[in-house]
């Protein structure tokens, strides 16, 4: 029996898969994803679409929950219990995955180039060339160190798993370094002396959760040297938390200052050495150096070099951060889509296409618009830019029409300069969005199911305005949909932020914090996990040893 490419059998072997018009298997797409974080990981979890063959690539092979990576530094919740292993969603799925780093993109030919964890060991098969058909990048960010000198030699980071199990082992070694006979005063004080640099939503919840640590745990453990931590906050603007509320600022500021927190604004860091971090107050331009034991450095976020390397080639380089449009197509490139805190959407602005939205909208090439007119481009310009709404909302106004009336009066008849006065202030509101779990998901769900239905939507092309030279869109383009912010503040009180100008702070939003979080991606295996560590610590305390 010959199994040939066209024999009966291999026919029979393969009747499940679809069938060209020779008998021949046709071949799937190879969809490859980068990255298995939220972005990632969720546009696996909505990926429906058996015509795909899908293939991730990774360098680890769980997700990770970043909202209580905080609480994992001080041994609140244990590392174990907020991560999730890919594999059995792979498995699920039919999905193949690769435990390995991707570490050039060459778009020109469709293939990635990838190194695998131990390549040291393991001389010659450590490193691999993958095509695609179609590729998804999620490989998120860096922490960004602005280049300031010693930072990454002697600062700690807080972005993955092993990060906060290293700091919560320098914590305690803190501690049990200073407890040691034979040591002053002044080399105690230097030793227990936390410094966060970074009055971002993480710098902030770890100076809590740490401030939490030593009041509940190290008073009862260390009872000795309570006396000599201190914890100190340093960020460079006025403010911390300042994409938050006002209201929200303000209570975390007091918070804190009553808590003992030294809290240090204005105050740019400018050197780390191996003993002490020099920071330059913004307003007197004084550079002062001060002793520590311990930096954690927490200022926001870089591209990776892989994707600083993939920029230069599409012809970004110049850009920042990788652009796509607001399908989550690189701009620049084919069959290659960018979601989560790698990249960001590339608004098109109004004034840009105002030609275009005027001439698509005036039906019958008369130079004005009428009202009749109007109401059929007005639904494809809210979705498409959403600044519209956003512009609409400040000031108070129902609608475009109500806009263009309270610009040009009672007149109902627009030509072309009236409307684009009307509109000219529009564009004062386009946002970038921000680099958040709530994002990637949304990001990673939107995509797949773009891909879920892309033999439809083939076969079908529609969707909202198109301009010259962007193909066919046949989707509705990608809008973020926010639930609110949240930011911990230790003590078991979280401030949120939600839709509609609504201020909490107590006790409660905890709770409504993390079930927010947890609702969709996270397993009842992990949402167990954690709320037995979470009763252990509430019962015996938190773990110390390191
Ligand atoms: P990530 O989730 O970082 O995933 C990136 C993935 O790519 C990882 O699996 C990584 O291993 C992989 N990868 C990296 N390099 C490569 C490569 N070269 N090749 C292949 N794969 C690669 N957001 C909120 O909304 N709410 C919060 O409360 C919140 N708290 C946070 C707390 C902390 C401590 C941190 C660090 C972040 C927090 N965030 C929060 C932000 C949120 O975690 C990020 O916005 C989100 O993780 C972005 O998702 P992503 O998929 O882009 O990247
Ligand atoms: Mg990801
Ligand atoms: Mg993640
Ligand atoms: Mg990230
Ligand atoms: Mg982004």
């Amino acid at each position: 029996l010959v199994y040939s490419d066209s024999s009966p059998l291999r026919r029979l072997l393969h009747a499940d898969a679809t069938l060209d018009e020779n008998g021949q298997p046709i071949r799937k797409k190879k969809v490859v994803v980068l990255g298995s974080g939220w972005s990632g990981y969720s546009f696996l979890n909505y990926l429906n679409n058996p015509n795909y063959d899908v293939q991730i690539v990774s360098p680890r092979n769980f997700f990770l929950f970043t909202p209580l990576l905080p609480s994992v530094t001080n041994g609140t919740v244990e590392a174990r219990s907020i991560v999730e292993p890919i594999r059995g969603l792979m498995r699920k799925k039919g999905f193949e995955y690769t435990e390995a780093e991707c570490v050039k993109i060459d778009a020109s030919n469709k293939k990635i180039h990838c190194r695998s964890k131990d390549g040291s060991s393991l001389k010659g098969t450590a490193e691999f060339d993958m095509d695609y058909d179609i590729l998804v990048i999620a490989v998120g960010a860096k922490p960004n160190t602005f280049n300031t000198p010693g930072v990454e030699e002697h600062a700690y980071f807080l972005k993955e798993a092993e990060d906060a199990l290293n700091i919560r082992h320098s914590v305690i070694d803190c501690f049990e370094r200073a407890s040691l006979p034979n040591l002053t005063e002044e080399e105690r004080k230097k030793i227990l002396h936390f410094v966060v640099v970074g009055g971002g939503p993480t710098g902030v919840e770890f100076s809590a959760e740490l401030h939490d640590f030593l009041v509940d745990d190290v008073a009862k453990i260390y009872p000795k040297v309570q006396e000599f931590t201190r914890i100190t906050l340093l960020e460079a603007g006025d403010h911390i938390l300042n994409m938050f509320d006002k209201r929200i600022t303000a209570f975390a500021e007091e918070k804190f200052q009553r808590d003992g927190i030294d809290l240090k604004t204005g105050s740019m860091v400018v050197g780390v050495t191996a003993d002490e971090i020099s920071t330059k107050e913004r307003e007197t331009g004084k550079v002062v150096s001060e002793p520590y034991g311990m930096v954690v450095w927490s200022t926001g976020i870089g591209s990776r070099p892989v994707i600083r390397d993939f920029m230069q080639q599409i012809g970004q380089g110049q850009r920042r951060v990788l652009a796509t449009d607001e399908w989550l197509r690189v701009e620049g490139c084919d069959s290659v889509y960018a979601l989560g805190d790698t990249a960001t959407i590339n608004q098109r602005r109004v004034m840009e296409d105002i030609a275009a939205i005027f001439s698509k909208a005036d039906k019958g090439n008369t130079g004005t618009l009428n009202k009749k007119d109007f109401n059929g481009v007005v639904k494809d310009i809210c979705q498409r830019y959403p600044q519209v709404e956003l512009y609409l909302k400040k000031n108070k106004l129902k609608n475009i029409a109500q806009l263009l009336k309270s610009a040009n009066g009672e007149d109902t008849q627009v030509n072309i300069e009236k409307f684009k006065q009307a509109l000219s202030e529009v564009d004062s509101q386009m946002k970038n969005l921000p680099a958040t779990a709530q994002v990637a998901s949304q990001q990673g769900k939107y995509l797949a199911k773009c891909f879920n239905q892309m033999e439809k939507c083939e076969k079908k092309p529609e969707g909202p305005l198109r301009f010259r030279g962007e193909g066919r869109h046949r989707f509705q383009p990608f809008r973020y949909k926010h639930f609110g912010s949240f930011a911990p503040l230790g003590g078991e009180q979280t401030a949120a932020e939600l839709p509609g100008d609504w201020v909490s702070i107590g006790h409660s939003s905890q709770w409504l914090w993390y079930s927010v979080y947890a609702s969709k991606l996270v397993s009842w295996r992990t949402r167990m996990l954690v709320i037995s560590d979470w009763t252990r610590r509430f019962v015996f305390g938190r773990d110390s040893s390191s």
